[in-house]
């Protein structure tokens, strides 16, 4: 049995034959138990990778296995068992009156029994700290709410992979910090299988590893911790580093290359320069 949860073997992908190529010879695999980041700018063919990966999409050329399972038109159905998504905009992704009629939907379709769906509902919702919301409606939830009942519905269905397809980028600030913390929770506490897709170098943080995107290609792979280190580069490609992690390079950098430690105001002069 393999221990990959996905690979994707030089894939090349393009919308049409007369467009140009979106992704050009990807290669990466993401490995049992890992929560791997897919980052990169707006455009750099993050969410076409995610399309990919449960089946919305196929590769022009390449391979793309999920689970030890190849995805083409023939297996998409298996490969959709494996893979549960949450998309961006929470609004789009409820069918119940209710959050526990929303969270059983999936469960309903599958025909699971039950008894076991009653107690996947509560586990699902306990995960994401909504157990207190069974009985409410879904459009009168909050935006972190919404996304958190959202990913309930996914893990209700327990696949052995979590997409999260710039699942904050409609949120406000609060709503983006609820569902981080949903998520570094959830890992924390089940060790789900997760795949992140963002353009906020704010929420790669908990990740293990991260695959970052630049025009429909791998840039780099490589560690958070690592990863913040690349300040220039990473504004070259349209991305930037979160506040504190600018400090912590500033830091380092200063007390590595400077007899004097920079005042207070000096640092800070530098730090928005
Ligand atoms: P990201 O998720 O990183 O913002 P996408 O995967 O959505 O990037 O898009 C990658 C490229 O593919 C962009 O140039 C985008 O315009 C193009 N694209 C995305 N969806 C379609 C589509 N349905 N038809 C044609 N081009 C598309």
């Amino acid at each position: 049995m393999t221990t990959e949860q996905v690979i994707f073997n030089n894939v090349s992908f393009r919308y049409a034959e007369d467009q140009p190529w979106v992704l050009k010879n990807v290669n990466f695999s993401i490995k049992q138990d890992e929560w791997v980041a897919i980052l990169g700018h707006n455009g750099s063919g993050k969410s076409t990778i995610a399309k990919l990966m449960n089946g919305l999409l196929f590769p022009d050329e390449g391979e793309i296995y999920v689970h030890g399972i190849k995805v083409t038109p023939d297996t998409v159905w298996d490969v959709r068992e494996k893979v549960g998504m949450v998309f961006q905009n929470p609004d789009n992704q409820f069918v119940g009156t209710t959050v526990r009629d929303d969270v059983a939907f999936g469960l309903e379709n599958r025909g699971i029994d039950r008894n076991i769906m009653i107690k996947r509902i509560e586990e699902s919702l306990l995960s994401v700290r909504m157990t207190d919301y069974l009985l409410h409606e879904p459009h009168r939830l909050s935006g972190g709410q919404k996304q958190r009942v959202a990913i309930a519905g996914v893990l209700a269905i327990q696949p052995n992979l979590i997409i999260l397809d710039e699942a904050t980028a409609m949120l406000d600030p609060r709503g983006r910090k609820e569902i981080m913390t949903t998520v570094n929770d959830l890992r924390r506490e089940t060790k789900v299988n997760l795949v992140s897709i963002t353009h906020d170098l704010n929420e790669i943080t908990g990740a293990d590893r991260v695959i970052v995107m630049n025009d429909g290609e791998v840039w780099l792979e490589t560690v958070p911790r690592e990863l913040f280190k690349q300040e220039t580069a990473l504004r070259q490609i349209g991305l930037d580093v979160p506040f504190t992690a600018k400090l912590a390079n500033r830091l380092q950098t200063d007390f590595e290359f400077s007899q004097q430690p920079l005042t207070q105001k000096e640092l800070l002069d530098q730090l928005w320069t």
